[in-house]
């Protein structure tokens, strides 16, 4: 949670209410001059080779490394996920800054095709300056996911960091710029009323992870200029259990899958639809799992599962499990008695169907919603009566059937018996309103470029 007062941004720690930090706030006003200086540092960074750029940004992946249990630290207090998930973000960035860049670099090597007549080669260029918005459920991995392309592509980034976890943003930016040209990563500080200014101004790219409401405002307002846009959006992503599924597989992932990083994760698993003929066996396995984990300070020893990033969330939270249970739904685990924190227990409900708004809404807590079906068309149905389209999962036994209904699932990554990421060099895409663009994958990296094709003609014989 964060309190904006006049010129500064203060971080509160969402476990404990105290301040963690303060940075300035970025005046809206400055913001064109960030962009004119982003686009000065852009010439000479662009005409920089590959390997010279990577270079430079591998010096920032191993402050990272170094400093990763300071700042893993930082993270969890801001964000208040556990200690170890903090540090592992942070490790994890920071060892992938130059395998990352690298991967880019391939996808952007020039491409060269000929046919009787002509010889061409086509460049997959900087656009000039890239605007990266970025979330805070994942305050260093989604600025990372954004910086570290755009730059290797040869753009000037201006990073704007959720106004929640300015201090470990900041952290993320301060280590790359150890190693950058001044001018070439620079990041503004604050909330929307920021986004909107640098969506406004002369950036030739904004980059953008967050909500759909959000992505929805941002893609209007980058009409104006026909900026270039990539919007990674929210999701409500099902779960199908096929009554042939291992019941303790699949309810170890549901439990998982909802509940890890109190469930503010854009793929957490939010709706299951279960066989009914095995839905008693797999609440039952499902509320086991959710027994074993421990609710608290992500600092303290133990805790699997840290606070809500704020009281706001925490309300919209238990508004929603609120209004369904008014409606009918039956909360089969967790007990959230009105209270002090931040803090949400793991909840299970079950009895839920589509008129609820907890089966159509992200709710991007740790709460899962059971509804039961009688057959696999009615699953797939179920599973894609929402207009979103982030991840899916399908549990089955014969695997050739649970991906045959996974075909079915109008979503842009879906797990068969396993989480929805695909192997390595595989995009992270949204179908249908989660999404507009995509990155990772040679195809991703491609969109923090413009293409050019330079054609010769051939001489005749
Ligand atoms: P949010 O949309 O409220 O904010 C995201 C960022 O946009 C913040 O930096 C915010 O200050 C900025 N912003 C707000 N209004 C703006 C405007 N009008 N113009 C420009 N910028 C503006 O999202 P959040 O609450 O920070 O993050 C949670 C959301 O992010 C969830 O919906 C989650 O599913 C989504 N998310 C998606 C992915 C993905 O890969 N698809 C990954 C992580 C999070």
């Amino acid at each position: 949670m964060t309190v904006t007062t006049f010129q500064t941004l203060a971080s509160i720690n969402p476990a404990t209410g105290e301040t963690v930090g303060e940075v300035p706030v970025t005046p809206a006003e400055d913001i064109p001059k960030i962009v004119a200086k982003a686009k000065a540092a852009q010439k000479e960074w662009a005409r920089l080779s590959f390997d010279e750029r990577i270079a430079m940004m591998a010096v920032g992946g191993k402050v990272l490394v170094d400093k990763a249990e300071e700042l893993g630290r930082l993270l969890t207090a801001e964000m208040g996920k556990p200690l170890a998930e903090g540090t592992g973000e942070v490790k994890g960035c920071g060892m992938s800054v130059e395998p990352d860049a690298r991967e880019v670099a391939e996808a952007l090597a020039p491409e060269k095709r000929e046919d009787k007549y002509t010889k061409t080669t086509q460049y997959f260029d900087p656009f000039g300056v890239c605007a990266a918005i970025t979330p805070w459920n994942f305050p260093i991995a989604m600025p990372h996911s954004l910086v570290i392309p755009a730059l290797t592509a040869g753009n000037a980034v201006i990073l704007k960091p959720s106004e929640e976890t300015p201090l470990i943003a900041q952290a993320f930016v301060d280590a790359l710029n150890e190693g950058l040209p001044e001018g070439v990563l620079q990041i503004v500080h604050g909330a929307d009323e920021q986004g909107k200014a640098l969506v406004n101004s002369d950036v030739d790219l904004i980059a953008f992870t967050g909500s759909r409401e959000t992505g929805k405002k941002i893609l209007s307002a980058a009409s104006d200029g026909l900026k270039r846009v990539v919007l990674e959006l929210g999701g409500k992503d099902p779960m199908i259990v096929l009554d042939d599924a291992d019941m303790e597989k699949a309810a170890r992932f549901a439990a998982m899958n909802s509940f890890r990083n109190a469930g503010q994760v854009c793929v957490s698993t939010e709706r299951i639809y279960v066989d009914q003929s095995v839905a008693e066996k797999f609440q039952n396995a499902m509320i086991e799992v959710a027994k074993t984990l421990k609710v608290g300070n992500g600092a303290d020893e133990g805790v699997r599962v840290g606070p809500m990033i704020s009281r706001r969330q925490k309300d919209h939270v238990l508004r929603q499990v609120d209004a369904a249970r008014k409606a009918g739904a039956q909360v089969v685990y967790g007990e959230n008695p009105d209270g002090e924190g931040n803090f949400v227990q793991p909840t299970i409900l079950s009895g839920v169907n589509h008129d609820m708004e907890i089966m159509r809404e992200e709710t991007f807590g740790p709460v899962a919603c059971i509804q039961t079906f009688s057959s696999d068309d009615e699953a797939v149905e179920l599973a894609n009566d929402t207009p979103f389209g982030l991840g899916a999962a399908v549990f089955g036994g014969d695997e050739e059937r649970a991906s045959q209904v996974a075909r079915r699932l109008e979503a842009g990554m879906i797990g068969v018996n396993k989480g929805c990421g695909g192997a390595s060099g595989s995009p992270w895409v949204g179908a249908k309103q989660s999404g507009y663009g995509y990155h990772s994958s040679t195809e991703g990296h491609r969109q923090f470029a413009q293409v050019r094709v330079v054609s010769l003609p051939k001489p005749r014989d």
